[in-house]
Protein backbone atom coordinates (compact mmCIF):
# COMPACT_ATOMS: atom_id res chain seq x y z
CA UNK A 1 0.00 0.00 0.00
CA UNK A 2 1.14 3.36 -0.80
CA UNK A 3 0.60 6.76 1.29
CA UNK A 4 -2.37 7.53 -0.42
CA UNK A 5 -3.92 4.69 0.28
CA UNK A 6 -2.50 4.47 3.96
CA UNK A 7 -4.39 7.94 4.40
CA UNK A 8 -7.50 6.61 3.12
CA UNK A 9 -7.70 3.41 5.55
CA UNK A 10 -6.89 5.67 8.27
CA UNK A 11 -10.15 8.14 7.16
CA UNK A 12 -12.34 4.78 7.01
CA UNK A 13 -11.00 3.50 9.95
CA UNK A 14 -11.99 6.61 11.55
CA UNK A 15 -15.68 6.35 10.57
CA UNK A 16 -16.34 2.89 10.07
CA UNK A 17 -14.63 1.85 13.54
CA UNK A 18 -14.68 5.10 15.36
CA UNK A 19 -17.52 7.64 14.58
CA UNK A 20 -19.61 4.40 13.92
CA UNK A 21 -19.44 3.41 17.47
CA UNK A 22 -19.97 6.81 19.56
CA UNK A 23 -16.23 8.00 19.89
CA UNK A 24 -17.25 11.88 19.67
CA UNK A 25 -14.43 14.02 20.65
CA UNK A 26 -13.21 15.55 17.94
CA UNK A 27 -9.62 15.69 18.97
CA UNK A 28 -9.13 12.34 19.50
CA UNK A 29 -11.02 11.86 15.88
CA UNK A 30 -8.58 14.31 14.66
CA UNK A 31 -5.17 12.29 16.03
CA UNK A 32 -6.52 9.07 14.96
CA UNK A 33 -6.60 10.20 11.26
CA UNK A 34 -3.38 11.79 11.96
CA UNK A 35 -1.23 9.32 13.33
CA UNK A 36 0.51 6.83 10.88
CA UNK A 37 -0.36 3.19 12.36
CA UNK A 38 1.19 1.59 9.95
CA UNK A 39 4.53 2.83 11.23
CA UNK A 40 4.10 1.35 14.45
CA UNK A 41 3.07 -2.62 13.74
CA UNK A 42 6.04 -4.86 12.26
CA UNK A 43 6.66 -4.29 8.72
CA UNK A 44 5.13 -7.41 6.99
CA UNK A 45 1.79 -6.46 9.12
CA UNK A 46 1.61 -2.77 7.91
CA UNK A 47 -1.27 -3.55 5.50
CA UNK A 48 -3.35 -4.98 8.29
CA UNK A 49 -2.24 -1.99 10.35
CA UNK A 50 -5.94 -0.22 9.80
CA UNK A 51 -7.93 -3.28 10.23
CA UNK A 52 -10.57 -3.84 13.35
CA UNK A 53 -8.52 -5.75 15.60
CA UNK A 54 -5.12 -5.84 17.34
CA UNK A 55 -1.90 -7.49 16.06
CA UNK A 56 1.23 -8.79 17.30
CA UNK A 57 4.26 -6.72 17.98
CA UNK A 58 6.49 -9.48 18.99
CA UNK A 59 7.25 -10.76 22.60
CA UNK A 60 3.75 -12.40 23.18
CA UNK A 61 2.34 -8.60 23.11
CA UNK A 62 -0.15 -6.73 20.72
CA UNK A 63 -0.63 -3.29 20.02
CA UNK A 64 -4.41 -2.73 20.71
CA UNK A 65 -7.10 -2.52 18.69
CA UNK A 66 -8.07 1.05 17.27
CA UNK A 67 -11.20 1.54 18.94
CA UNK A 68 -10.09 0.26 21.98
CA UNK A 69 -7.25 3.11 21.78
CA UNK A 70 -9.94 5.98 20.94
CA UNK A 71 -12.00 4.96 23.58
CA UNK A 72 -9.31 4.79 25.92
CA UNK A 73 -8.11 8.21 25.15
CA UNK A 74 -11.37 9.75 25.03
CA UNK A 75 -12.36 9.05 28.09
CA UNK A 76 -8.58 9.74 29.76
CA UNK A 77 -9.74 13.29 28.38
CA UNK A 78 -6.53 14.76 27.93
CA UNK A 79 -5.77 18.38 28.01
CA UNK A 80 -2.66 20.14 25.93
CA UNK A 81 -0.82 21.23 29.04
CA UNK A 82 -1.23 17.81 30.91
CA UNK A 83 1.92 15.73 31.84
CA UNK A 84 0.57 12.24 30.73
CA UNK A 85 2.16 8.54 32.17
CA UNK A 86 1.31 4.87 29.66
CA UNK A 87 2.49 1.78 31.61
CA UNK A 88 2.58 -0.40 28.86
CA UNK A 89 4.55 1.17 25.41
CA UNK A 90 3.93 -1.91 23.39
CA UNK A 91 4.70 -0.58 19.91
CA UNK A 92 4.31 3.29 21.42
CA UNK A 93 1.40 3.82 19.16
CA UNK A 94 -0.99 4.97 22.12
CA UNK A 95 1.69 7.26 23.10
CA UNK A 96 2.25 8.79 19.85
CA UNK A 97 -1.90 9.25 19.79
CA UNK A 98 -1.04 11.03 23.62
CA UNK A 99 1.95 13.27 22.40
CA UNK A 100 -0.48 14.93 20.11
CA UNK A 101 -2.62 15.58 23.05
CA UNK A 102 -0.31 16.56 25.73
CA UNK A 103 2.51 18.30 26.55
CA UNK A 104 4.63 15.61 27.85
CA UNK A 105 4.65 11.84 27.89
CA UNK A 106 6.20 9.02 29.71
CA UNK A 107 5.86 5.77 28.43
CA UNK A 108 7.46 2.78 30.55
CA UNK A 109 7.37 -0.67 29.16
CA UNK A 110 9.13 -3.59 30.46
CA UNK A 111 10.49 -5.53 28.11
CA UNK A 112 13.38 -3.48 26.78
CA UNK A 113 13.66 -4.63 22.98
CA UNK A 114 10.29 -3.40 22.76
CA UNK A 115 10.65 -0.22 24.32
CA UNK A 116 14.02 0.56 22.13
CA UNK A 117 11.91 -0.49 19.41
CA UNK A 118 8.70 2.46 20.18
CA UNK A 119 11.48 4.71 21.06
CA UNK A 120 12.97 4.70 17.85
CA UNK A 121 9.22 4.79 16.05
CA UNK A 122 8.42 7.31 18.15
CA UNK A 123 11.16 9.20 16.91
CA UNK A 124 10.67 8.82 13.43
CA UNK A 125 7.13 10.14 13.57
CA UNK A 126 8.76 12.93 15.32
CA UNK A 127 7.23 12.82 18.87
CA UNK A 128 9.95 14.93 20.31
CA UNK A 129 7.49 15.03 23.57
CA UNK A 130 7.63 11.51 24.80
CA UNK A 131 10.54 9.68 26.80
CA UNK A 132 10.66 6.27 26.89
CA UNK A 133 11.77 4.20 30.07
CA UNK A 134 11.92 0.33 30.76
CA UNK A 135 10.75 -1.26 34.39
CA UNK A 136 8.09 -2.34 36.08
CA UNK A 137 5.76 0.16 35.38
CA UNK A 138 3.12 -1.17 37.57
CA UNK A 139 4.08 0.73 39.95
CA UNK A 140 4.36 3.74 38.22
CA UNK A 141 7.53 6.12 37.79
CA UNK A 142 7.93 8.07 41.13
CA UNK A 143 10.60 10.22 39.97
CA UNK A 144 8.71 11.72 37.35
CA UNK A 145 5.25 12.01 39.43
CA UNK A 146 2.88 13.56 39.38
CA UNK A 147 1.01 12.69 36.40
CA UNK A 148 -2.24 14.66 35.31
CA UNK A 149 -3.78 12.12 33.82
CA UNK A 150 -2.71 7.83 33.60
CA UNK A 151 -3.41 5.12 31.39
CA UNK A 152 -2.00 1.97 31.75
CA UNK A 153 -2.67 -0.42 28.90
CA UNK A 154 -2.22 -4.06 30.38
CA UNK A 155 -4.84 -5.77 32.45
CA UNK A 156 -4.37 -5.63 36.17
CA UNK A 157 -6.26 -7.64 39.32
CA UNK A 158 -6.51 -4.24 41.05
CA UNK A 159 -6.23 -0.52 40.33
CA UNK A 160 -2.86 -0.51 41.62
CA UNK A 161 -2.36 1.75 44.17
CA UNK A 162 1.07 3.81 43.37
CA UNK A 163 -0.55 4.61 40.32
CA UNK A 164 -3.45 6.52 41.96
CA UNK A 165 -0.93 8.26 44.54
CA UNK A 166 0.99 9.31 41.71
CA UNK A 167 -2.22 11.13 40.38
CA UNK A 168 -1.88 15.16 40.74
CA UNK A 169 -4.97 16.85 42.32
CA UNK A 170 -7.74 16.76 39.44
CA UNK A 171 -5.57 13.89 37.83
CA UNK A 172 -7.48 10.80 36.35
CA UNK A 173 -6.33 7.51 35.69
CA UNK A 174 -8.07 4.89 33.25
CA UNK A 175 -7.08 1.08 33.71
CA UNK A 176 -8.76 -2.64 32.45
CA UNK A 177 -9.30 -4.14 35.33
CA UNK A 178 -10.58 -7.88 36.34
CA UNK A 179 -10.02 -11.46 35.58
CA UNK A 180 -6.78 -12.41 33.86
CA UNK A 181 -8.70 -13.20 30.68
CA UNK A 182 -11.75 -10.74 30.99
CA UNK A 183 -11.64 -6.82 32.02
CA UNK A 184 -13.84 -3.62 32.48
CA UNK A 185 -12.01 -0.08 31.72
CA UNK A 186 -12.21 1.39 35.35
CA UNK A 187 -11.90 5.02 35.36
CA UNK A 188 -10.28 6.76 38.72
CA UNK A 189 -11.15 10.70 39.23
CA UNK A 190 -8.71 11.67 42.26
CA UNK A 191 -10.77 14.53 43.63
CA UNK A 192 -10.36 16.55 46.65
CA UNK A 193 -9.01 14.29 48.91
CA UNK A 194 -10.83 11.34 47.77
CA UNK A 195 -10.41 8.63 44.55
CA UNK A 196 -13.96 8.28 42.93
CA UNK A 197 -13.66 5.20 40.79
CA UNK A 198 -16.54 4.36 37.56
CA UNK A 199 -16.83 1.31 36.08
CA UNK A 200 -16.86 1.17 31.73
CA UNK A 201 -17.14 -1.43 29.02
CA UNK A 202 -15.57 -4.78 28.74
CA UNK A 203 -12.11 -5.57 27.42
CA UNK A 204 -9.37 -8.07 26.97
CA UNK A 205 -5.58 -6.87 27.35
CA UNK A 206 -2.45 -8.74 28.35
CA UNK A 207 -1.97 -8.95 31.42
CA UNK A 208 -0.03 -6.04 33.70
CA UNK A 209 3.37 -7.89 34.99
CA UNK A 210 4.53 -6.84 37.96
CA UNK A 211 4.63 -5.88 41.99
CA UNK A 212 1.23 -4.53 41.59
CA UNK A 213 -0.11 -6.05 38.74
CA UNK A 214 -0.21 -10.00 38.40
CA UNK A 215 2.83 -12.48 39.27
CA UNK A 216 4.56 -14.34 36.32
CA UNK A 217 3.33 -17.72 38.16
CA UNK A 218 -0.90 -16.66 38.43
N1 LIG B 1 -0.03 0.73 24.43
C1 LIG B 1 0.55 -0.25 23.56
C2 LIG B 1 0.56 0.17 22.13
O1 LIG B 1 0.09 1.27 21.81
O2 LIG B 1 1.07 -0.61 21.30
C3 LIG B 1 -0.09 -1.60 23.69
C4 LIG B 1 0.25 -2.22 24.98
S1 LIG B 1 0.20 -3.97 25.06
C5 LIG B 1 -1.51 -4.29 24.99
C6 LIG B 1 0.62 -4.10 26.81
C7 LIG B 1 2.07 -3.80 27.09
O3 LIG B 1 2.23 -3.70 28.51
C8 LIG B 1 3.03 -4.88 26.60
O4 LIG B 1 4.00 -4.33 25.78
C9 LIG B 1 3.62 -5.41 27.91
O5 LIG B 1 4.96 -5.84 27.78
C10 LIG B 1 3.52 -4.20 28.81
N2 LIG B 1 3.57 -4.48 30.25
C11 LIG B 1 3.04 -5.51 30.95
N3 LIG B 1 3.32 -5.38 32.25
C12 LIG B 1 4.05 -4.24 32.39
C13 LIG B 1 4.63 -3.56 33.50
N4 LIG B 1 4.53 -4.02 34.76
N5 LIG B 1 5.30 -2.42 33.26
C14 LIG B 1 5.43 -1.92 32.01
N6 LIG B 1 4.90 -2.53 30.92
C15 LIG B 1 4.21 -3.67 31.11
Amino acid sequence: MNETGYTDARRKMVESQLRARGIHDPDVLRVMEEVPRHLFVPQDLANQAYDDRPLDIGAGQTISQPYMVALMTELLAVEPHHRVLEVGTGSGYQAAILAALAREVITIERYEDLAQEAAQRLRGAGCGNVRVLVGDGSAGAPDHAPFDRIIVTAASPSVPPSLKEQLAAEGRLVCPVGARHAQKLIVVDRGDGVFEESEGVGCVFVPLLGKEGWSEDD
